[in-house]
């Protein structure tokens, strides 16, 4: 049996891009320090929409597989090299908004039986061994159907994989504290004019904004900001990048956060952590 790195991070995420987006730069500081991280992706997200109009025949599987591309060169920029799709690729269609005819398609994953899916997370769980997964909160950051059922489960696994002989220690939700959203959209409103994209987003349409109290765990990635913007760059059917800030396919300026937060929801840790892995016994 090889031997496992002392520290292990799962994230699990709904579709190609959802990772760089909310925790590039945390996955790319971890892999550096020597952690392994892992990455689960539910979906290809074949029903996204695409940004380049040179792109935009694609669709569907065809899509998917573009997107799967995507992914591996973004996990290159981020220097990841464990990444799976659950339940094997293809497994789980993407699913469309919620309240949309797509979301009735029982291939997609709006539509998995959340034992079964989480079943095939929980066999990660217990290859990879992490002490430390991330993933969505309850609305799955903001409302969209693949990202609820990732949060569901996830959290389903972590009790499954529990049952079988190892324990998560911890798990965190991603979170942007509402201080530091509100602070970075008055900068980008200063800088519109100068910047490639035409309006501005707002909070409300940043997933995980929640009050600044219920962060727990800050996790500086400025030194790894390149990456991060790198690996987005990669899923250039999704998001347009002009830094610090960026635009997915509705074309609204977003800030582009390179210190990520993050509020745990089990284990034991100290509000102010700034480290993922703090209080974690890394033994395998
Ligand atoms: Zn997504």
């Amino acid at each position: 049996m090889t031997e496992l790195p002392a520290r292990r991070l799962l994230l699990v995420h709904a579709h190609p891009d959802d990772e760089s987006i909310n925790n590039g730069a945390t996955m790319a500081r971890y892999a550096a320090e020597g952690a392994r991280v892992t990455l689960v992706t539910c979906t290809l997200g074949e029903r996204g929409e695409v940004i380049p109009p040179e792109l935009r025949q694609l669709t569907g599987p065809a899509l998917g597989a573009h997107r799967r591309g995507e992914l591996t060169a973004a996990l290159r920029a981020l220097g990841v090299t464990d990444a799976r799709l659950l339940g094997g690729a293809g497994r789980y269609g993407d699913s469309g908004m919620m309240g949309t005819a797509d979301n009735d398609d029982p291939d997609c994953f709006w539509q998995a039986d959340v034992d079964e899916a989480a079943g095939h997370l929980a066999e990660v769980i217990l290859e990879v061994r992490p002490q430390v997964l991330v993933t969505y909160d309850d609305n799955g950051g903001y409302g969209h159907p693949d990202h609820i059922q990732a949060h569901r489960v996830a959290m389903r696994a972590v009790e499954l994989a529990d049952e079988r002989g190892h324990r998560v220690a911890k798990v965190y939700w991603n979170r942007v504290p509402r201080s530091v959203a509100e602070a970075a959209f008055a900068r980008l409103r200063g800088e519109l004019p100068v910047l490639p994209f035409d309006e501005g987003a707002s909070v409300g349409d940043v997933p995980g904004v929640v009050d600044d109290e219920r962060i727990t765990t800050t996790v500086d990635g400025t030194a790894h900001a390149a990456a991060k913007a790198a690996a987005m760059r990669a899923h250039a059917t999704q998001i347009e990048v002009a830094e610090p800030y960026f635009a997915l396919s509705n074309a609204l300026a977003q800030p582009l956060f390179t210190t990520e937060y993050y509020e745990l929801v089990r284990g034991t840790g100290q509000r102010g952590e700034t480290d993922l892995f703090a209080g974690v016994e890394e033994a395998a």
